[in-house]
């Protein structure tokens, strides 16, 4: 792997297109963050990129920009309807929606047409749209292998493949659909895998997809995020609320999320910071709810790390498409 160090300091000075200067300026870009002045080099270059990054650090440009700019520099070699060139893959349809929303921003000087596909509506306007060009496509694997099996879609002139936020797909159980897709790719293409954790899964999956990997990493392997301090207090079980009474009295916190293992105990806490004169808010409940929710997540990962259970997964992505369907669509195309 190599890994590149290097920082410059301007957008000019990375050598993008102008058009893409362009729309940097207007977006109001003053400076590359670290990640794109790492990545942008290594995905002009042409080569495959992997990068440790997480939301926030600028990454949707960090790919979109060098992709758009490789893509301007040649046409497309057998140009056709419903056939991109360029593959985003996301876990969710949000980031699906943010991603697009970003090849758009940045590509608006440039003539390339984009879509994003995602689960949970309509499948038809997006078979109207595939009957015309499309260049860029950002979906999500599961409403992107419907269109594949109904040959709606022809990704067999995918020039540049994105895996972004890997770790999160592999998390959401798509390692199989994200397997398949790959296997109706081109041998032929670049590939870029941005995940902001580093699981033996990442590695397995980069392992097999990446050839010589240009190495990004802005977030080191398996960080918490920068812009949080943590710190830990060893004390006895019943010293804890009064602890925690105190430090919100003391650092004069105004804002404060507590996670509590159970329901009950959300309570009794709520009971004894209100006694101390903290204002509470019924919003505990959630507190406590989210507490459960997440500890027994993690319990049963932890019981059962690699359990396929393909059926229960898939009936809990219908679930959630069932539930997206009622959420207001925000596709937009
Ligand atoms: P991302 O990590 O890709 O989700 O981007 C996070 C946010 O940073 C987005 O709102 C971008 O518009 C913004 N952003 C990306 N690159 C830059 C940059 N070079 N300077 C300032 N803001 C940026």
């Amino acid at each position: 792997m190599s890994n590149s160090t290097s920082h410059p300091t301007t957008f000019a000075s990375l050598n993008l297109a102008q058009p893409l200067l362009r729309a940097i300026e207007d977006a109001g870009y003053t400076q590359p963050t670290p990640v794109q002045a790492q990545a942008i080099p290594l995905v002009l270059a042409g080569g495959d990129l992997l990068a440790g990054a997480q939301t926030g650090t600028g990454k949707t440009a960090g790919f979109t920009l060098p992709i758009l700019h490789r893509l301007a520099e040649k046409p497309a070699a057998t140009p056709g309807s419903g056939r991109p060139r360029c593959l985003i893959l996301t876990p969710t349809r949000e980031l699906a929606a943010q991603v697009e929303e970003s090849v758009q921003t940045y590509g608006k000087y440039l003539p390339f047409k984009s879509m994003v596909m995602f689960g949970g509506v309509n499948i038809n306007p997006q078979i109207k749209s595939l009957r015309g060009q499309i260049d860029i496509l950002v979906a999500t694997p599961g409403r992107l292998l419907d269109h594949v099996g109904q040959k709606t879609l022809d990704l067999s002139g995918v020039e540049i493949l994105v895996l972004d936020e890997a770790d999160r797909m592999l998390d959401m159980g798509f390692i199989r659909d994200i397997r398949k897709i790959l296997a109706l790719l081109p041998k032929q293409r670049q590939n870029l895998l941005f995940s902001a954790t580093f699981s033996d899964e990442i590695k397995t999956l980069a392992d097999g997809l990446l050839h010589n990997p240009g190495l990004v990493e802005v977030a080191r392997r398996n960080t918490t995020s920068e812009l949080v301090e943590q710190s830990v207090h060893l004390i006895p079980q019943k010293l804890k609320s009064y602890l925690l009474s105190h430090l919100i009295k003391h650092n004069d916190w105004k804002q404060v999320l507590v996670f509590t293992r159970t329901k009950h105990g959300a309570n009794r806490l709520a009971e004894k910071l209100t006694a101390d004169g903290i204002r509470t808010r019924s919003g505990h409940r959630h507190a406590a709810a989210c507490g459960e929710f997440r500890i027994a997540q993690r319990a049963r990962r932890l019981r059962a790390p690699h359990r396929p259970h393909r059926p229960r997964r898939q009936q809990r992505r219908r679930d959630l498409a069932g539930r997206q369907r009622r959420v207001p669509a925000s596709q937009g195309h």
